[in-house]
């Protein structure tokens, strides 16, 4: 396997094109739209990647409907482009060679609870915010939380996590089966409801996180957790960057089972502060949640006190009551809109990677060095319990020299990452914005995923011009 080039470069066919909006017009009546707005708002918005637009859009309603648009499609080679809530950050919905937009957000039906096997079957479109109101009065809950109310099916196809991956994982572990379309318009189940399996290849975790560039997912099983009979939130204040972090390294190595544990640099408090008008010192901050009977939540917050004593950590602030617990998460997850509002007119670009635990303090510590060097406004924030932050430089996109100043500090963080055996990116997804770091990351093992796409999607109609290389 030494070539990345295996898979064919998609090549548009204007004649094919035509004969499909023709046909999926016909088919769709209502559901196919092909306004300038709405193939705008399908295309990216959130990133500094140029907006490129698909040629129409549908709106699904059933597995029935995918199927018939993917055999379209696939009939007159024309790409197919998933689409969830559009919340992806690295132009993951942006249609470089035009197609179609497949919107699943209409499928968004909780299809079974399964209490006494803690798990759920949803269709793809259900965001995970609608699923936990569903789930309200049984109990149970569904922990991956990315912060933006995304679709289970997007969440899937990023290999989503966020806040409390910390403690319940990421999608690849919560993820039990998923229904997809294939792109010779086939269905497929990836697998039962059994919690294990050894019944050959791995085709759940082959979609997980393979950004629609596989097949389509319109039904997932995922795992769900009891909600625990205690919940408490604190707030802690470090004179460093390196003593929260070192305060996050020896709490994971002891064995705490934290539930979330965000750090957020003295420049995003101050940002969170004037946006959520709190009055937290503008220091490096972490925020943390532990999860379980009362007991032992009071232990663990004796325990995590101690480690932060011990890095100067000072000022914690618990909150056990929902309403105060509510009011501190918001206020975190509010922090890209705070950022937003703190240079208004700027675009948050924002990026994360990922290292071992071991090399967090020093990644984040040089990249705050190229954020002065480069003499830009980038907040960190991140879920450090996995090694894992983001950074969101805020650039006036009209100025080319600030665009260039921030590829550079995240070129250098991506590599650096990479560096320390880690991965340039820990959740956001591969999209457009990271595709030219897959080889440096995994070597021969990209051409192996391009091997793997071509033998499954051999005409490259599935989201072409992602993850893998053209
Ligand atoms: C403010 C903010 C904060 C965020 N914080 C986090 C975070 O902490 N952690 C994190 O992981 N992410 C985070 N994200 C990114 C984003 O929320 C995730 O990437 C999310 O998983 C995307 O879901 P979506 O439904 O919006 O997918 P979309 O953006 O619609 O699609 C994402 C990708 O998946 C494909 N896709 C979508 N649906 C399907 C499907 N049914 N089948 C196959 N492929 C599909 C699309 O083609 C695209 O390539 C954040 C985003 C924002 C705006």
């Amino acid at each position: 396997m030494n070539s990345v080039s295996s898979v064919s470069h998609y090549s548009p066919d204007h004649a094919g094109l035509q004969k499909a909006l023709g046909v999926l017009k016909q088919r769709f009546g209502e559901l196919f739209q092909d306004s300038n707005a709405l193939r705008e708002q399908h295309a990216h918005t959130t990133t500094y990647l140029p907006l490129q637009m698909p040629d129409a859009v549908i709106f699904a309603e059933s597995t029935q409907d995918v199927q018939d648009a993917i055999r379209t499609c696939a009939e007159y080679k024309v790409p197919v482009i998933a689409f969830g809530t559009g919340t992806s950050l690295e132009g993951g919905v942006n249609a470089p060679y035009g197609g179609i937009s497949i919107d699943v957000s209409r499928m968004d039906k909780v299809l079974k609870v399964n209490s006494e096997d803690l798990d759920c079957v949803v269709q793809a479109g259900c965001t995970r915010e609608a699923l936990n109101v569903y789930l309200r009065d049984t109990g149970l809950f569904f922990p991956i939380d990315p912060g933006a109310n995304a679709s289970l099916g997007g969440m899937a196809a990023t290999r989503a996590s966020g806040t409390n991956a910390v403690r319940y994982g990421t999608m690849k572990d919560n993820v039990v089966n998923v229904t997809a379309v294939m792109p010779n318009g086939e269905v497929i189940r990836t697998a039962g409801r059994a919690k294990k399996t050894s019944a050959g290849y791995d085709l759940t975790r082959l979609l997980v996180g393979s950004e629609g560039t596989l097949g389509i997912i319109t039904e997932l099983t995922l795992k769900l957790y009891g909600v625990p009979e205690n919940i408490s939130a604190g707030v802690c204040q470090f004179p460093s960057v390196d003593a929260a972090c070192q305060t996050t390294i020896q709490a994971m190595q002891v064995g705490i089972p934290i539930a979330r544990i965000e750090l957020l640099d003295g420049l995003q408090v101050k940002m969170v502060n004037a946006y959520s008008h709190l009055d937290y010192a503008e220091e490096p901050t972490l925020f943390v949640e532990f999860h379980g009977s009362n007991a032992g939540v009071a232990e663990q917050i004796e325990f995590f006190t101690e480690i932060a004593a011990q890095n100067g950590g000072s000022g914690i602030q618990w909150a056990e009551k929902s309403e105060d617990r509510n009011r501190l998460w918001k206020a975190r997850h509010n922090a890209y809109f705070a950022m937003l509002a703190y240079r208004p007119g700027a675009s948050g670009i924002a990026t994360d990677a990922c290292v071992p635990i071991s090399r967090l303090a020093e990644c984040v510590a040089e990249t705050q060095k190229d954020i002065a060097e480069l003499d830009l406004i980038a907040p960190i924030i991140g879920h450090v319990g996995d090694g894992n932050f983001h950074c969101t430089p805020l650039i006036m996109m009209d100025d080319k020299d600030e665009v260039r100043r921030a590829e550079i500090m995240i070129k250098r963080l991506a590599e650096r990452a990479i560096a320390m055996d880690g991965t340039c990116t820990g959740e956001h997804g591969v999209g457009q914005g990271k595709r030219k770091y897959m080889e440096l990351e995994h070597g021969s093992g990209w051409a192996f995923m391009s091997a793997i796409k071509k033998a499954i999607d051999p005409d490259n109609i599935m989201n072409p011009g992602k993850v893998i290389a053209d």
